[in-house]
């Protein structure tokens, strides 16, 4: 399958030139020509699937340029995916002459609204932000004819439901809706069925499925020990292009300080800090300045940072949901990568029900395998990530993992 044969216009294939890709992906082969063909979509689909140029490249050559008021409307969950998708449709408006821009909160409004003014097409934005931007006057949704809803799970478990119900009410009845989620559970469904009209259902990754090239492990540990084994593995593993989640904002702090004294170069990334300081932080590990980013879920969704080699969750999620979303940051678009996860016998309990979710389970990663003992690190002399058959179960990782 090539671009080519979907049905894309010729601005559209330079544009796809411009973004770089040369074969669409599974969802962009499934979904483009059907949101050409002016169907509602429903695609199962995680980031890192190419998701995003799926329905930005047929939805632009549907729209085409208008008025000035926007004739799609993209929403999604978080600021960083709403700044990323304008960025591929900023790339295709330039080949399509068409005018995108963005709108989320924690940045300067007037400018915004000032750029609305001025002519769109296409509008991505976050929730509360377009709503300010509706009841002020300064935009207008009537004339919108397609509405994208991206990562509608998260949206849901962000609490957007009754924000979206209201921009729904801004937008006419009759319009073209995507919806795009990592997993379609029954929250999803009965969204689907009040929102959407008789749509395709085009699923890419089953529900729990994980990508193929990555390679997971956990590795039991008491949590005294996480900060001496964080820095361990990092270094072990080499510390370059490396994503570390934690559960909480302080606890990233505490990480990036725990990587900072071992001179590593690290940045974190979380609610508590300001859009500004959020977008310098990805903007320079996406460059590579900086090698380690630590963050909270807020961005475990959405993001795409390509090439990252390591996902390391300090801590193990509250979500089986999250799991997948954060270890779906490494091995993207066929490159492989490594997932660890550092197991406190207090996780247990929510790592279990993360594998029944996945419908696997994790090899562990053996305490002798460890990169430490007794407080002193033990190199692993560059041996490779060691598969085990045995998993979690079997209740003796609490043992283990009080060894020292
Ligand atoms: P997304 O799922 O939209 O966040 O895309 C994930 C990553 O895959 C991004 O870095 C895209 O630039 C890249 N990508 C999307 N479509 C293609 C394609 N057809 N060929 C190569 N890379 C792609």
């Amino acid at each position: 399958m090539t671009f080519d044969e979907l049905g894309l216009s010729k601005p559209i294939l330079r544009a796809v030139s411009a973004l770089g890709y040369n074969t669409p992906t599974p969802v962009q082969a499934q979904a483009i020509p059907l949101v050409l063909a002016g169907a509602d979509v429903v695609a199962a689909a995680q980031t890192g699937t190419g998701k995003t140029a799926a329905f930005t490249l047929p939805l632009m050559q549907r729209i085409g340029r208008g008025k000035g008021v926007p004739l799609a409307l993209v929403v999604t969950p978080t600021r960083e995916l709403a700044v990323q998708i304008e960025r591929v449709a900023a790339i295709i408006a330039k080949e399509t002459d068409q005018r995108v821009t963005v709108a989320v909160g924690g940045v300067k409004y007037r400018p915004q609204a000032n750029r609305i003014k001025s002519g769109i097409d296409l509008l991505v934005a976050t929730p509360g932000r377009l709503i300010d931007l509706v009841e002020h006057g300064n935009v207008s949704l009537a004339s919108v004819q397609a509405l994208v809803l991206d990562e509608a799970d998260r949206m849901l478990d962000m609490g957007f439901w009754p924000s979206m119900r209201r921009i729904l009410g801004f937008l006419p009845d009759v319009r073209q809706t995507l919806l795009f989620s990592a997993t379609l559970d029954e929250a999803i469904t009965q969204l689907i069925d009040g929102v959407l009209h008789d749509p395709v259902y085009v699923e890419i990754a089953r529900q729990g499925t994980t990508v193929e090239q990555l390679e997971q492990a956990v590795l039991p540990v008491e949590q005294s020990q996480k900060p001496e084994l964080l820095a361990a593995l990092v270094r072990q593993r080499g510390a370059d292009r490396v994503l570390v989640f934690t559960k909480m904002k302080n606890r990233a702090d505490f990480v990036k300080t725990i990587l900072d004294r071992d001179g590593l170069r690290v940045t974190c990334i979380h609610a508590n800090r300001s859009q500004q300081q959020r977008e310098r932080a990805l903007s320079r590990f996406r460059s590579g300045r900086i090698d380690i980013l630590v963050a909270t879920d807020i961005i475990a969704r959405g993001i795409d940072i390509s090439d990252i080699d390591h996902v390391i969750n300090y801590d193990v999620p509250e979500n089986p949901e999250d799991y997948v979303h954060r270890i779906g940051r490494t091995a993207r678009a066929g490159a492989s990568g490594y997932a660890f996860t550092l197991l406190g016998p207090d996780e247990l309990t929510q790592f279990r029900e993360i594998e029944y979710f996945l419908g696997q389970q994790v090899p562990v990663l053996d305490i002798e395998d460890f990169p430490y003992r007794e407080g002193r690190i033990i190199p692993f002399a560059g041996r490779p990530v060691k598969k085990r058959s045995h998993s979690v179960y079997g209740g003796s990782i609490t043992r283990r993992g009080r060894r020292r």
